[in-house]
């Protein structure tokens, strides 16, 4: 059976998913500069042919001379999803073999990390003809469930809530307005939150459109549907062993982590900068947590942010965590791909 503390190392899986090109990319005939060598390596900023050809070429000399030199970089995941991989083939890299860890008790948590536009939203949430990794995370834990109800019973209860600009809201029930965290324990509370007492999957879909639908968002120079807040998904599991009446609580968080492009680059002054800063500080929060447990340290920082605090109990330790990186394959996107593929890299090491 299993011990008290697990191997840290098998704790987190990390894994890259690189959308399509937009049609826009594709009309701009925008440069590709994430290669998917296979089902766990990317090459970021590859060498490609012509650039070799053209290097040696002599007319074009002066000018190569000073273009940087590619990258070339290999990075290496847990498992790397290319632009045809579906939301299904995700879901089967990614978020399935936690189930079985959620069922044994263990709390876990699930982020989906990037740039606005990287397809964070798309592989969460996904459309009705295609349902994103939580729809089909909650489905197979239903399914799971229903093999086990000889042995024990179940009860499931989901909340939403996002993080914007530090400030906590309720997405099932946005008039309650701003919501306080408390410590509880080992974990944190927040006071007056909605649960949504689920028996059915198939409720779920509108309940996650619902409660996207009342997520902030404001256009900003950058992108049209950037995206400034967190939207956290949490799933509580009460289960009964019916032998022993022994009760157990256990918590799965799904969550879409604001774009992680830098607030300079939205051009924002004023009350945007400033929501550009807090949207930093719980990202930034999430990274010192990720690289405090990648390190061993003993005090991992999770005070530091709204975030951080609401995810303490669901992160490190016991917990498995899920870390998805998406990529846009884009040139004009470069610089946001090259910090996501590091700052995957880092979360790998946990
Ligand atoms: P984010 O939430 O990271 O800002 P979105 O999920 O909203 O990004 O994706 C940006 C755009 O790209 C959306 O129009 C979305 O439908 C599209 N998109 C993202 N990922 C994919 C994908 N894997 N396949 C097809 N379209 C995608
Ligand atoms: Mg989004």
């Amino acid at each position: 059976s299993r011990g008290p503390v697990r191997r840290s190392s098998a704790n987190v899986k990390v894994v890259v998913r690189v959308r399509p090109l937009s049609q826009r990319e594709t009309e701009n005939n925008s440069r590709v500069i994430v290669d998917v060598v296979d089902d766990k390596m990317i090459v970021f900023d590859p060498k490609r042919e012509e650039e070799t050809f053209f290097f040696h070429g002599s007319k074009q000399k002066g000018r190569d001379m000073l273009k940087k030199q590619n990258k070339n970089t290999q990075y290496l995941f847990d498992c790397v999803f290319g632009p045809q991989a579906n939301n299904e083939n995700v879901f089967e890299g990614s978020t399935k073999s936690i189930i079985n860890s959620v069922l044994d008790g263990f709390n876990c948590s699930v982020f989906v990390y990037g740039a606005t536009g990287a397809g964070k939203t798309f592989t969460m949430l996904g459309t009705h003809e295609n349902p994103g990794i939580t729809f089909r995370t909650m489905v197979e834990l239903f399914a799971q469930m229903e093999s086990q109800k000889h042995d024990k019973d179940f009860e499931i209860g989901v909340s939403y809530l996002e993080v914007y600009n530090e400030t906590v809201k309720d997405l099932l029930n946005p008039s309650s307005g701003a919501l306080f965290l408390r410590e509880d324990g080992a974990g944190v509370v927040v006071a007056g939150l909605k649960m949504e007492r689920i028996s059915d999957p198939n409720r779920m879909f509108e309940l996650l459109e619902h409660g996207n639908q009342n997520r902030s968002q404001h256009p900003t120079d950058a992108n049209a549907e950037s995206s400034r807040s967190h939207a956290v998904f949490q799933v509580y599991i009460r289960m009964k062993t019916k032998s022993t009446a022994q009760t157990k609580m256990v918590k799965l968080s799904m969550i879409d982590l604001a774009g992680s492009e830098r607030g300079a680059a939205t051009g924002g002054a004023g009350v945007r900068f400033k929501e550009g800063s807090n949207i930093n500080k719980s990202l930034l929060a999430l990274g010192n947590c990720i690289n405090a447990l990648a390190d061993g340290q003993r005090h991992i920082p999770y005070r530091d942010s709204k975030l951080t605090r609401l995810l303490k109990d669901s992160l490190g330790g016991n917990c498995q965590t899920v870390m998805i990186a998406n990529i846009s394959p884009a040139h004009p996107t470069i610089e946001d791909t090259h910090n996501t593929l590091k700052y995957a890299t880092r979360a790998k090491s946990i």
